[in-house]
């Protein structure tokens, strides 16, 4: 086919009746009337339009994430449907915190924390002032903090399960996350609810100096309260927990699962091969490497994690 043929096809399809849009589906193809206009003037019949539109919405309407490991080029919605494991090499994608317990709950019941909301007590300014670095990462996630708290039905249980939103500031733990994780563990020991935690952190907040630091203490003594009265806590290790939060909540469970290939240490690699001066070996700080070494107690694949908890919290609550 010649460009000129090409250039003819176009208004034979959009030909139609210059007085009335409505009716262009009706119109006779090369009518006098339309003829003797540009075909850039000729108006579109509306199946044409409507086509048209259809395609550009399903465009739009489809946007797509690659896959970090494979780089495959996956619509969102097969990604979400398949909570976030790329169908083509099985690698566990980052979840937003939100989005991690609406999946995990079967029905929410409330959103507990949410009245806690950061302030910048040392007046902390780096490249930027740490208000505008809050309100930015606010913006960016649609969160208010790093930390997002909910109460609801897994299967036939009540539960507390909180999730930490690695796309809000690193998921850094400062006074809010402690705010909110202990409401959540006072919350869980008060109605004797079973705590769950999603860990993706990189570690305490550094706006908010010895005051994030403070949150280590404040967080363990919380669990600890916890396991005195006998409530489970299970922690599942998401891709990566590092810092403060490995060295207080995260490690504090009364069992630890975590996704495969989640990175979990506390100083990173690099940092440790310049201290020891020695190259370290994959998987070190890899969840598989954990669970040699004794750290993580179970490796589960996402599709398997909400039936695994489930299970779990029912056999510690002593309900089965
Ligand atoms: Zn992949």
């Amino acid at each position: 086919m010649t460009n000129a043929q090409q250039t003819s096809d176009i208004p034979a399809m959009s030909s139609g009746n210059s007085g009335n849009a409505a009716s262009g589906d009706t119109a006779v193809i090369g009518s006098p009337t339309t003829e003797s206009l540009s075909w850039l003037d000729r108006p579109i019949p509306q199946i044409a339009l409507r086509n048209i539109q259809q395609s550009q919405n399903n465009l739009q309407s489809e946007p797509t994430i690659e896959c970090p490991e494979c780089h495959a080029v996956v619509s969102r919605t097969a990604m979400a449907f398949n909570v976030y494991v790329c169908p083509q090499c099985d690698e566990h994608l980052r979840m937003k915190a939100r989005d991690r317990l609406y999946w995990l709950l079967d029905q929410v019941d409330r959103e507990l924390g949410q009245e806690f909301v950061s302030t910048d007590p040392l007046n902390f300014v780096d490249s930027q002032p740490y208000p505008q670095r809050l309100s930015k990462a606010q913006s960016q996630t649609g969160e208010t903090e790093a930390l997002v708290v909910m109460q609801g039905r897994l299967g036939s249980l009540t539960a507390i399960a909180c999730a930490f939103e690695f796309e809000f500031m690193g998921g850094s733990m400062g006074r809010v996350v402690g705010d909110r994780f202990v409401l959540a563990c006072e919350t869980a020991l008060a109605l004797r609810q079973p705590l769950i935690c999603f860990a993706a952190s990189g570690g305490a907040r550094m706006q908010e100096g010895l005051l994030s630091l403070l949150q280590m203490a404040r967080t363990s003594a919380a669990i600890e309260r916890l396991k005195q009265a006998g409530v489970p806590y299970v922690v599942v290790l998401t891709n990566p927990v590092y810092g403060g939060v490995t060295a207080s909540l995260a490690m504090l469970g009364d069992i630890h699962l975590a996704e495969p290939k989640a990175m979990v240490g506390f100083a990173g690699k690099r940092v440790i091969e310049q201290t020891v001066r020695e190259t370290l070996q994959e998987p070190f700080q890899r969840a598989e490497f954990l669970l040699e070494h004794g750290v993580v107690d179970q490796i589960v694949h996402r599709h398997a994690l909400k039936e695994t908890l489930e299970r779990l919290l029912a056999k510690l609550l002593g309900v089965v």
